[in-house]
């Protein structure tokens, strides 16, 4: 087995695990998986494998891993094993993103994360309803990220994010900051409308954050601008309002986090566009951008 091939299978058990998904079927038997958070960033997350049906009397098969690890290696199992059992890989890794992904790698590896987005069924209101998933579009190695709450209708309907009066608003922001839209990449934190732009239930919000973590450690960037309370807080793991979150930078694996208020809400509240212009010249001066 080739490193990728071993790096691929374990990225794709960790979308399926943060899924939902709990049992795989395979040519070997079903096998149940089962995923723990070993700490309170959630940067480790240990897999395991088990047979539903031990037809060989076989016991457990482990997957540790964490997200996104560059570096891997493959053992035999432990104990109860037979040269018929899948083997044991064992991941681990010191760097919380990993290592950087060719370009290449990124788009198959988002290609296969977005196929399974467009299947997922996890929300039967939202699966209900939507028009279809959206997923997130942009730059696959972009430095900069904007993490905003889920599609509205506009977004339902062309299946991209930020494409309706909020997403006009937020060109508008990106272009008094001399960013190119071309330049970032764009993504929700759930893939699905909520009905009537209502915000996403907690529920809505744990089934649909894996995926987003997913696009995270895929793109690696530098930096992530969250859109409005929704994303600060999922993404940061807090309860703290929204303004007293921002202004200040804030630490989500190894990108940098900013956090401001949702165009939306500057569309309902004239007087916050100052505050996004003082987040955003903040955020452009770490990043390096001059804006005269
Ligand atoms: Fe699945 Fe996310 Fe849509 Fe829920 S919101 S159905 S988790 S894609």
């Amino acid at each position: 087995m080739t490193f990728d091939l071993k790096k691929t299978i374990a990225q794709h058990l960790d979308s399926l695990a943060r899924s939902g998904v709990e049992t795989i079927a395979t040519g070997r038997g079903r096998f149940e998986l089962e995923w723990d958070l070993k700490q309170s960033d959630e940067s480790s997350i240990e897999y395991s494998t088990k047979r539903s049906a031990k037809p060989d009397g076989v016991g457990e098969n482990k997957v540790a891993m964490r997200p996104g690890s560059p570096s891997s290696d493959l053992q035999k199992p432990t104990s109860g094993s037979s040269a018929t059992q899948p083997p044991v890989l064992s991941i681990s890794t010191v760097d919380p993103y990993g290592a950087s992904l060719s370009e290449s790698d990124r788009k198959s590896q988002l290609q296969i994360l977005q196929n399974e987005v467009a299947e997922c069924t996890c929300c039967q209101q939202l699966v209900a309803s939507r028009t279809q998933t959206v997923f997130g579009v942009g730059n696959i190695t972009p430095k900069l990220v904007f993490l905003g709450e889920g599609p509205g209708a506009d977004e339902d309907r062309l299946g991209e994010p930020f494409v309706g009066a909020a997403g006009k608003l937020l060109d508008k922001i990106m272009a008094a900051s001399k960013i190119k839209r071309s330049d970032v990449y764009i993504l929700n934190t759930v893939k699905c409308r909520p009905p009537a732009n209502r915000n996403p239930t907690p529920a809505e919000l744990n089934n649909c954050w894996g995926f987003a973590q997913r696009q995270l450690e895929i793109l690696q960037p530098e930096f992530i601008c969250c859109l409005g309370s929704v994303a600060a807080k999922r993404l940061l793991n807090t309860t703290q309002p929204l303004g007293r979150l921002r202004q200040r930078f804030h630490q989500y694996r190894a990108s940098r986090v900013l956090v401001t208020y949702h165009p939306a809400y500057l569309l309902r509240t004239e007087s916050a566009k100052r505050h996004v212009w003082e987040d955003m010249k903040m955020l452009m001066k770490e990043m390096g951008v001059d804006l005269g």
